[in-house]
């Protein structure tokens, strides 16, 4: 098994779509309410789009009103990286897998009670998988 996270960006570049690629890899941002999810209400689980890591579960999605799919925790902390970005003038915390290093989106701390998080994240960045009755 190879790492993930030595993938050249040229692989990348034939393995995801145009749109995943800008995102994921060059830390674009999809349009908000453009994306497959953010008013996607199915229970289930989001998994990274660039390598199938575990990050979200529908059960912490909540409708921020931004137009982007929002949760207020991850499956599992240590899937996640979270980094500072001072890009556009800004001081955010960037979210990008921890397996592949591919960007998500970010983290805002004006979500709900109990965590007080808003995972901030790009459709295109993630896969959902529903639920099995
Ligand atoms: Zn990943």
């Amino acid at each position: 098994m190879s790492n993930k996270k030595k993938k050249k960006e040229e692989e990348w570049k034939k393995e995801l779509t145009p749109e995943q690629y800008n995102v994921l890899r060059l830390k674009g941002t999809e349009k908000p309410f453009t994306g497959k999810y953010w008013d996607n209400e199915k229970e289930g689980i989001y998994k990274c789009a660039g390598c199938g890591t575990l990050l979200f579960d529908s059960n912490t999605k909540f409708d921020a009103g931004c137009g982007w799919p929002s949760f207020s925790s991850t499956i599992k902390e240590a899937n996640i990286e979270e980094k500072v970005d001072k890009s556009q003038n800004m001081v955010r915390t960037e979210v990008l897998c921890k397996n592949c290093g591919g960007h998500l989106g970010h983290i805002f701390d004006d979500g709900p009670q109990p965590t007080g998080l808003r995972f901030c994240i790009n459709s295109v960045s993630i896969d959902f998988e529903k639920k099995d009755e």
